[in-house]
């Protein structure tokens, strides 16, 4: 389907293919295996400019936004959501310093990150801070030129690998949401360790680790905006970075389909290939169109942010939503095409379903998207009023 991108988006979308065909493709199962960070092909992205394709051209990027990097993380995902999610993740760590940094954190950080110099992560979740994230127990207190940080911090996609990260910390526990503030931390900071390095079911090439705070002295220029802006920074971040998650989504099923059509036509039973039968014709085409129906969305949703419409957060839930629970019925359903076979990890497709799974969970479970959907239909309801 045409998506009239325009030809510098074409161009973007085509360099991501070829390095999803032809580097990321033949390592991802070798990854997945090992569980080890791709550092080899985030070289080769930032070699091929990709990290900056969401950051402006004055801070050394390509000038495009949630688009561009959606175009990318899809591209990406069809081959293997997990290094995917390495690229993308970095993107979710950088917003908060494109939509809230001020021009020294922009100069400071935007061009080494766009290079592909540094990644970075961001840091919300605790361990009795999931969906809840106002229930945080990380402390940043201001002392002269700093604020000492203290806290643990759960789960952080490109932990312990990224070289800078975006963390939310309570600046002033009574105010709740409103005591969350937003800093830049870099890797060696005294004070900053890691902890746990998770093993998980999917996307076990990127890294999951814990965060660990003791008595870490940030300086005061790393706040991002002010003290109490933490958790409109977090959520005004998830709007940006939820059509990624979405494309991931898309990228994925894509990936999981094309497999299952390939081998439909191999597969022989009753002496015919399967892609003969009705029963697995249905599927294939189903599955086809509920992934261009999702990618339809995600690509809307991220022109609606980019619009500079005021309130994006209904459509950045609704494609990551949608996207997310197309991508995992689409490769449980690819797995059934594949039979038994499917089921083994000597075929990729497997592996398609296990990161899958993810894509409804991190960066607000499925439920919470569909009650920030909820909320603001109801806002506009009694708006219209
Ligand atoms: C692999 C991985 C990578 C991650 N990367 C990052 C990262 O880089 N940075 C970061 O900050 N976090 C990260 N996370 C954390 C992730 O965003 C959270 O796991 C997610 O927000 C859900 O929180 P939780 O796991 O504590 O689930 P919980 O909040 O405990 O939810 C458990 C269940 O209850 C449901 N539930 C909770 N509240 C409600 C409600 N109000 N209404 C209806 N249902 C509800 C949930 O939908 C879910 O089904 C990552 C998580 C994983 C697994």
């Amino acid at each position: 389907m045409d998506y009239q991108l325009t030809e510098e988006q074409v161009m973007i979308r085509d360099l991501a293919r070829q390095i999803a065909r032809e580097k990321i493709r033949p390592k991802a199962a070798e990854y997945d295996e090992k569980e080890e960070f791709p550092w080899d092909m985030m070289k080769a992205l930032a070699k091929a400019d990709l990290f900056g394709v969401y950051i402006e051209e004055k801070y050394g990027g390509t000038g495009g936004g949630v688009l561009e990097l959606a175009i990318v993380t899809e591209e990406l995902s069809c081959a293997c959501g997990g290094i995917a999610v390495c690229f993308a993740a970095s993107a979710l760590g950088t917003y908060p310093i494109i939509l809230f940094g001020n021009d020294e954190q922009k100069k400071k950080y935007l061009p080494l990150i766009a290079g592909g110099e540094k990644i970075t992560g961001f840091a919300l979740t605790e361990a009795s801070a999931g969906s809840d994230a106002s229930n945080m127990q990380t402390t940043a207190r201001k002392e002269g030129d700093h604020y000492v940080l203290n806290g643990t911090k759960q789960w952080i996609t490109n932990g312990g690998e990224a070289q800078v990260y975006t963390v939310i910390a309570m600046t002033d526990k009574n105010k709740g949401a409103r005591g969350a503030s937003a800093f830049i931390v870099e890797k060696d900071t005294p004070g900053f360790t890691f902890g746990k390095k998770e093993q998980k079911l999917g996307i076990r090439a990127s890294a999951t680790r814990e965060l660990v705070f003791t008595d870490c002295k940030v300086p005061k220029e790393n706040l991002i905006s002010r003290e109490g802006m933490g958790f409109i920074v977090a959520m005004k971040t998830f709007d940006a970075s939820r059509p990624g998650v979405a494309a991931q989504a898309v990228g994925i099923a894509q990936g999981a389909l094309d497999l299952a059509v390939d081998y439909a036509r191999q597969r022989f039973q009753f002496g015919k290939p399967i892609s003969s039968f009705q029963g697995i014709q249905f599927m294939l085409a189903d599955m086809a169109t509920q992934i261009e129906a999702a990618r339809a969305l995600v690509y809307a949703a991220c022109r609606h942010v980019t619009s500079g419409a005021k309130n994006v957060a209904k459509e950045s839930s609704m494609a990551k939503l949608f996207a997310s629970d197309v991508c995992m019925k689409v490769t449980t359903d690819c797995v059934q095409v594949f039979g038994g076979y499917g089921y083994m990890r000597d075929y990729p497709i497997e592996k398609f379903m296990r990161d899958a799974k993810i894509t409804q969970i991190y960066e607000g479970t499925n439920q919470i998207q569909r009650d920030v959907i909820a909320h603001h239909l109801i806002k506009e309801s009694l708006a219209k009023k």
